[in-house]
């Protein structure tokens, strides 16, 4: 069945692709489905984000849509980014510019303390419109320096079990991370 990512996030598509291809589904870009607005990110959680980004794109095509929306909650920093994840360093920030700004507020800040976790909340529109929320999470802390080549956002930054989520592999990333959680407890919820 296709599906519509409400994104065009090339990472985001990829990551989705390798978990859903397998239950049959065929995920397509906004792009490839020829839609080309931006949706704005007015809520206030990851849940209302999700389903603003689902909702607009499922009013437009018609068709089964997913979308995603994620980000890192760092609890030194109360939870920030958080939502504001993407935008945490400005709107035309790089990657690395939000990662070095992350170490910068951490700076000093012992270990035990730099606990955080990705979020990642699913929103799936079926063709007759009826939705469906989840929410995937993985724990970690943060690092001291950017590591490892692979991955985006905050994956050089974001330490699991002694190695960066840009240090891991594509499978091995995917195998624990919040896109995955998120995605497994979905497709149980497609299965029943
Ligand atoms: P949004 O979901 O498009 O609002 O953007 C979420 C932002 O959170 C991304 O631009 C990344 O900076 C960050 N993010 C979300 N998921 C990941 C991930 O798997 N790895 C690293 N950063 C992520």
């Amino acid at each position: 069945m296709k599906v519509i990512l409400a994104s065009n996030n090339k990472h985001k598509l990829e990551e989705i692709k390798k978990i859903l291809s397998p239950l049959g589904y065929e995920l397509i870009s906004q792009s490839e489905a020829g839609i080309s607005i931006d949706v704005e990110e007015t809520g206030t959680t990851f849940e209302e984000n999700a389903a603003l980004k689902a909702r607009a794109i499922y009013k437009i095509a018609g068709e089964p849509v997913i979308s995603d929306d994620s980000g890192l909650e760092v609890d030194f920093l109360g939870g920030a980014p958080g939502v504001f994840s993407h935008r945490y360093a400005g709107e035309n920030a790089t990657d690395a510019d939000r990662c070095q700004k992350l170490l910068k507020e951490l700076d000093g800040v012992s270990e035990d303390k730099r606990t955080a976790r990705f979020v990642c909340v699913i929103c799936y529109i079926d063709k007759d419109g009826k939705e469906c929320l989840v929410r995937g999470t993985c724990e970690g802390h943060i690092g001291y320096e950017p590591l490892g080549e692979n991955g985006f956002g905050y994956d050089p930054v974001f330490m699991y079990d002694g190695k960066s989520f840009a240090q891991l592999t594509g499978e091995e990333k995917n195998s624990v991370s919040h896109r995955s959680d998120a995605l497994k407890k979905f497709s149980e919820i497609l299965k029943k």
